[in-house]
């Protein structure tokens, strides 16, 4: 079992109704393999940063078992910069800032020890990057999942469809499922999007959780309630993460177990929001992990009430 993460590795700047950050480290890939390094160890990463990424900052990926041999370094040039901002109710962001810098050259190289991928996580990043990822491993890993975002849909759609056709499994968010189907309805959607190409679909609800549909089943997962949101950034990353650590661990690509997925990254989920950027991702247990599954799995306990 080997598993792969690529996708940005950043600096955000964030603003929520509780306090702004600086730059601070992000990343669509660096949440997703802290995420799933919690499942699974290594991760291999492949992504791009600038010289201005510090050294203490790949130390801190690897000291959570993120192997970083596929993590180019730019000398003389800047890293990935987002920034977002969000509304009162967390729920809205607007992003203020899109700065590809490294990204828009960025040529992935795949380490020889990367060769042996089972499991391929595409995390946010360029479609075509994603694509030629793919291309460049030799073997076919068993299961592809790939995240993006609404920024590729209005600028890059073509290679977007393409790059969906050759996945198993997509997750987006349900305005991105709207936009990608050109359907209202989640279900319509679901079914068109399933007909792109990808056997699984995951559309993420925010603070309402989310749904996984394979040919005409659906399973739901919610989200926590939890009592404090701090910062909604990387949840969707750290879901796909954890997602994917998960069926790695097992080595079980069943709709059952994909369920079983979907709830342990929905716990992981729940992590990230609770502190800014990273934060909460750095230091967690095992115990506290299975305590956060378990309350999911009390907050939907329908059988027995239906009993
Ligand atoms: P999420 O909140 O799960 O959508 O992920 C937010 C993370 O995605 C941030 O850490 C950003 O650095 C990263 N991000 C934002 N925009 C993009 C983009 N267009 N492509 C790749 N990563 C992005």
């Amino acid at each position: 079992m080997s598993l792969v993460v690529i996708g940005t590795v950043a600096f955000d700047a964030i603003e929520t109704p509780f306090g702004k950050t600086d730059k601070i480290v992000g990343g669509a890939a660096t949440f997703a393999s802290l995420a799933a390094s919690y499942s699974v160890k290594p991760v291999k990463i492949v992504s791009v940063v600038g010289d201005d990424f510090q050294q203490s900052d790949i130390a801190m990926l690897q000291q959570h078992g993120v192997d970083t041999e596929g993590l180019q370094i730019k000398q003389g040039e800047k890293s990935f910069f987002w920034a977002g901002k969000y509304a009162n109710d967390l729920n809205s962001r607007d992003t203020l800032a899109t700065e590809l810098n490294v990204l828009a050259t960025f040529d992935p190289v795949i380490p020889d020890a990367y060769q042996d991928c089972k499991y391929l996580m595409l995390g946010n990043l360029t479609p075509q990057i994603q694509r030629l990822v793919i291309q460049r491993l030799v073997n076919r890993p068993k299961l592809i999942v790939m995240d993006t975002m609404n920024f590729w849909m209005d600028t890059a759609m073509e290679d977007l469809l393409e790059t969906i056709q050759m996945v198993d499994v997509l997750s987006i968010n349900d305005e991105e499922a709207r936009q990608l189907s050109g359907e209202y309805s989640l279900v319509k959607a679901a079914r068109k999007i399933l007909a792109l190409g990808p056997k699984f679909l995951i559309i993420k609800k925010g603070e309402h959780g989310a749904l996984l549909f394979h040919k005409k089943q659906v399973f739901f997962c919610p989200a926590l309630p939890l009592e404090e949101v701090f910062d909604p950034t990387g949840a969707g990353d750290t879901f796909a993460g954890g997602f994917i650590g998960h069926i790695a661990a097992t080595d079980d690509c069943s709709f059952e177990n994909l369920k079983r997925a979907v709830i342990h990254g929905s716990a992981m989920a729940s992590f990230c929001v609770e502190k800014f950027g990273t934060e909460r991702l750095l230091n967690l247990t095992q115990e506290e992990i299975q305590e956060r599954e378990k309350q999911f799995a009390d907050l939907v306990r329908v059988e027995e009430v239906l009993a």
